[in-house]
């Protein structure tokens, strides 16, 4: 374990919001790491706030929800908050009651529906929002890029390039993007998900707290979960559970201000 540090503690004690990133930092191929629901039952106790925040896009927060409950992690009160959460209410802010063309899931394409999103068939729409799409097909795509050709404008739930699955890395929404931008040059207007500071700005407004210290964002990517909290001026720490190892943290752009080997540790600075 690494020296205690005061000033984590200081930092804790003002932290009213936990975002905690999910693979990597709570679980790896969804086996919990360590004592992970002890340490998520702790920090309830202790009166704090437990955000999931995941980039994924695939399935409906309520998807989340159920896989969190079955690894025994979500409790009542808790919050799943994904970047297709955030995509529906920020296009209810800017773009309310236009059409929306999607490439998703069916689960997504639900999810949006029911947060009163117009989301049309065909491909005319004012926006073409581009998400995690694992039921992808040749016909769905050139849909979706007819709407951006005949003026939609284009959005994108997240940039991953890749998700970790069982035993290898898949393509996920980044790589869409990629796709799309070598075959016909379009790119994304907007990028919702982590390291855009949209979801945390969402987040902000959602619990009406102005003071960037009532948040902490946890995470294993420095890339992502770091640039993140980092982009939205929040407190941030690193756990090395997952992506990150310890020789990768000088070069990275975006320094965490602290850095554990596991979330569990964290119930060493109260
Ligand atoms: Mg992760």
């Amino acid at each position: 374990m690494r020296k205690l540090d005061k000033n984590l503690t200081e930092t804790l004690r003002k932290t009213k919001y936990f975002l905690l990133d999910l693979d990597g930092t709570l679980y790896l191929e969804n086996k919990p790491i360590g004592d992970m629901k002890n340490t998520l039952k702790f920090l309830r106790d202790k009166g704090k706030k437990l955000i999931y925040l995941t980039n994924n896009s695939s399935k409906g927060a309520h998807t989340y929800v159920e896989k969190l409950k079955n690894i025994g992690f979500y409790e009542e009160g808790d919050l799943v908050y994904s970047s297709g959460v955030a995509t529906i209410e920020y296009l209810n802010r800017y773009y309310k009651g236009k059409s929306v063309c999607l490439l998703g899931t069916e689960s997504y394409r639900q999810e949006m529906i029911n947060g009163g999103i117009n989301v049309v068939d065909g491909d005319r729409a004012d926006v073409a929002v581009l998400s995690y799409d694992t039921e992808l097909s040749y016909e769905k795509l050139c849909n979706f890029v007819r709407a951006i050709h005949f003026g939609a404008t284009y959005i994108a739930t997240h940039p991953d390039v890749n998700c970790p699955a069982e035993d290898v890395y898949l393509p996920d929404a980044g790589s869409f993007i990629k796709m799309i931008e070598t075959a016909l040059g379009y790119t994304p207007k907007v990028v919702i998900g982590k390291p855009n500071n949209i979801m945390g700005e969402n987040l902000k407004a959602k619990f009406s707290e102005n003071d960037d210290f009532s948040f902490m964002m946890v995470g294993d990517r420095l890339y992502t979960d770091i640039a993140f909290g980092k982009n939205c001026n929040f407190p941030t720490m690193l756990v090395l559970s997952g992506e990150t190892t310890e020789d990768m943290i000088p070069s990275a752009e975006k320094q965490p201000d602290f850095i554990l080997e596991s979330f569990n540790d964290v119930k060493n600075y109260f």
